[in-house]
């Protein structure tokens, strides 16, 4: 039996919103607002379910600095780089020895599979912290919509695995055998798909957002049934998102705006 809707909030976590403030320590510009829009949609829609995803890591995660050394001993800056050249020169090492092989498997498989480096983004996320709790908007809209259903909003965790990234929540960048939980979650794709609508909404738009939808539509059979909220997620700055949008596009998604009412807005 199909159900009607279901709202796919992915990472709208504190570390990733312009909240003026306190902005997360990878804001994303113009997620604030975003977050607001989102929660006009809940209150607006009232959708049948609610799905949030929560970007998850440790402080010790290959794609943080705390994995990586330089040339000098020094842990590798934010927003560096790292190809399957840099590892293999030297120019960067993993700052435990018994973790440089897999290091270097991972870079290269980075690479075969999409030709793409690794990138070093700034500590986010991580268990326990502020930044990684759902951004206070959406805590707050989510809370109205339990009460006023009676239902559970569900959360998925994901990125908990450090040897590899976890843009999509449905499954990892570079997927490993021995690690279940970085495979395919054809589990967690059924339930969403049972719905008749999904609306897919979040941050980053260019990134977890991209990577979790393409993700979903390759493994379903209706993509017309997605909905893109394309005002409700925002771009990495310096990151663009064109070829998500093609690809939604070209599926056949719906893209929709959420048209703000005044009296929300703060
Ligand atoms: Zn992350």
């Amino acid at each position: 039996m199909t159900k009607e809707n279901v709202l796919v909030l992915i990472d709208c976590q504190c570390d990733f919103i312009d909240d003026p403030k306190n902005p997360g320590s990878l804001a994303v510009k113009g997620a604030y607002e975003d977050m607001q829009r989102i929660a006009q949609f809940i209150k607006e829609k009232n959708p049948s379910d609610i799905i949030l995803t929560l970007d998850t890591h440790n402080k010790m995660d290959i794609a943080l600095s705390s994995w990586w050394l330089d040339a000098q001993g020094c842990n590798v800056k934010p927003f560096t780089p790292i190809s399957l050249d840099d590892v293999v020169s030297g120019k960067y090492r993993s700052t435990i020895d018994s973790l440089q092989t897999y290091s270097e498997y991972y870079v290269s498989q980075l690479e075969v599979q999409g030709n793409k480096s690794l990138f070093i983004w700034p500590d986010h996320c991580i268990k326990g912290t502020l930044g990684h709790e759902v951004h206070p908007i959406i805590v707050q809209a989510v809370k109205d919509w339990e009460l006023m259903n009676n239902k559970k909003a569900q959360y998925v965790e994901k990125g908990q695995n450090p040897y590899t990234e976890n843009f999509s929540v449905f499954k990892a960048e570079v997927e490993l055998v021995k690690y279940p939980e970085t495979l395919l979650n054809v589990d967690l794709i059924n339930k969403i798909d049972q719905f008749n609508t999904k609306y897919f909404a979040g941050e980053a738009k260019s990134h977890c957002v991209a990577d979790s939808t393409i993700d979903f539509l390759k493994n379903i059979n209706n993509p017309s049934s997605v909905v893109i909220l394309e005002n409700c997620m925002s771009d990495v700055p310096g990151f663009n998102s064109d070829k998500f949008m093609e690809f939604v596009k070209e599926k056949g998604c719906v893209i929709e705006n959420v048209i703000e009412s005044k009296k929300l807005r703060m």
